[in-house]
């Protein structure tokens, strides 16, 4: 059971997580804990970290951050003494967590769980606190923000648990963001592979490292609410059932800006050239779409995430006499809107429903990407929203599919 800082954010909370947790023992269960920093405490960490410091040295913010996670360890523990559960608190190298050397962003080499285990044969509840390790130097490591998903499903692989239940300050996996459209629904099951275009289209939850490392080691995750304790959204192997439901969810990311480059050379080694050159600078290219050519040049047309923008658009600009670029133009002010969902594999006719929807909305569609189970829309950031309404509507999802 992995608890996400609101989860904890208070005194109250954290005794509410503990008598939750002595319910489930009760019953027989054995639990293991992984828990987050309260509240916004990593924020409150990082914001101070940048009062005092302009070089904020990797080794030593981890050090500031990961204390967030100690500290709410040992309240849990101490929550569930009061109740006569029997439990003991580990940071991210005493659970066992070895990472890479890489500072503020750790990736989980091995995860060596015998304290966790021999802790569980001695009848305790382990606690352990998300997020960290212990590189391969012998530094404390924070995994990045986020990263206590990743240590619950990490640490459920490691001892073989029959689920990592993500607790939450939402019921479960929504069919669009609740926030934005008031019939949104909670969905009772998904599949690993619809929730890893979620999150990597833009659902903020859980974190999109902690459904790879799930879909990768096939672990079985229950997202669900750590305030009504209600049952959640499982997220499982596509069923055949899920081929009924064509398209399950609309996600929208509005962290994404455009790069056109025109008047390139419509010669063979010109793209290759150009997101080479991307690629050196470290950014994530997205959507590509290049247009027909005119008169012996075309346009490339690219979209990134917001503050790789100006990276971007000066790594196109210093080739542009290399490949006779005309101009390089920014836009700042472009979102993705996605519709996503297993059973559009053998259902045509989703895209064309999709584009008449947004046409008939007024909204221009900029670019267009897809994948087996997703087709994106880049419009302009002002109609997104919109746009989220208006397909969650057209494909009838507030209605339970089955
Ligand atoms: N507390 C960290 C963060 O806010 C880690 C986590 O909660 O997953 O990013
Ligand atoms: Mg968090």
């Amino acid at each position: 059971m992995k608890f996400g800082g609101t989860s904890v954010g208070d005194p109250e909370r954290i005794r509410n997580v503990a008598d939750h947790v002595a319910r489930h023992r009760r019953r027989g269960d054995e639990v293991v804990l992984v828990v987050s920093a309260m509240g916004k405490e990593t924020d409150d960490l990082i914001r101070v970290a940048k009062e005092v410091s302009g070089t904020r040295p990797g080794r030593e913010m981890d050090m500031l951050i990961t204390a967030g996670e100690r500290k709410a360890i040992a309240l849990v523990c101490m929550a569930l003494a009061d109740l006569g559960v029997p439990a003991a608190s580990f940071t991210g190298s005493q659970a066992g967590f070895i990472t890479d050397t890489k500072h503020e962003d750790a990736k989980i080499l091995e995860v060596r769980a015998d304290r966790i285990r021999e802790a569980l044969e001695a009848g305790q509840v382990p606690v352990v606190a998300g997020a960290q390790g212990v590189s391969t130097d012998n530094d404390v490591t924070f995994l990045g923000r986020g990263g206590s998903d990743t240590t619950a499903v990490a640490l459920a692989k490691a001892l073989n648990a029959d689920a990592a239940e993500l607790y939450t300050d939402v019921s479960g996996v929504y069919t669009t963001d609740p926030r934005l459209v008031e019939t949104a629904r909670k969905m009772n099951s998904i599949s690993f592979d619809e929730l890893l275009e979620m999150t990597a289209n833009g659902c903020p939850k859980p974190a999109m490292r902690s459904v790879e490392y799930a879909v990768r080691h096939g672990v079985k995750l229950h997202v669900r609410s750590a305030f009504t304790w209600e049952s959640g959204t499982w997220v499982v192997e596509e069923d055949p059932n899920m081929e009924h439901a064509t398209v399950r969810a609309i996600v929208h990311e509005l962290n994404e800006a455009k790069v056109t480059v025109t008047g390139v050379a419509d010669r063979p080694g010109v793209a290759a050239r150009l997101f080479r050159a991307l690629a050196d600078e470290g950014v994530n290219v997205d959507m590509i779409v290049q247009n027909a050519s005119e008169e012996g040049t075309t346009d490339i047309s690219f979209t990134v995430p917001h503050d790789e923008l100006a990276t971007a658009v000066s790594a196109a600009e210093a080739l542009k006499d290399e490949l006779g670029i005309r101009a390089v133009i920014g836009d700042p002010s472009v979102a993705r809107v996605s519709v996503i969902g297993a059973g559009m594999r053998n259902n045509p006719g989703i895209a064309a429903t999709m584009f008449e929807t947004l046409a008939e909305a007024g909204i221009n569609i900029d670019m267009i990407s897809t994948s087996t189970i997703r087709i994106s829309a880049a419009v302009a950031e002002e109609d997104a929203e919109r746009a989220v309404m208006v397909l969650h509507d057209v494909y009838r999802l507030d209605q339970s599919e089955y």
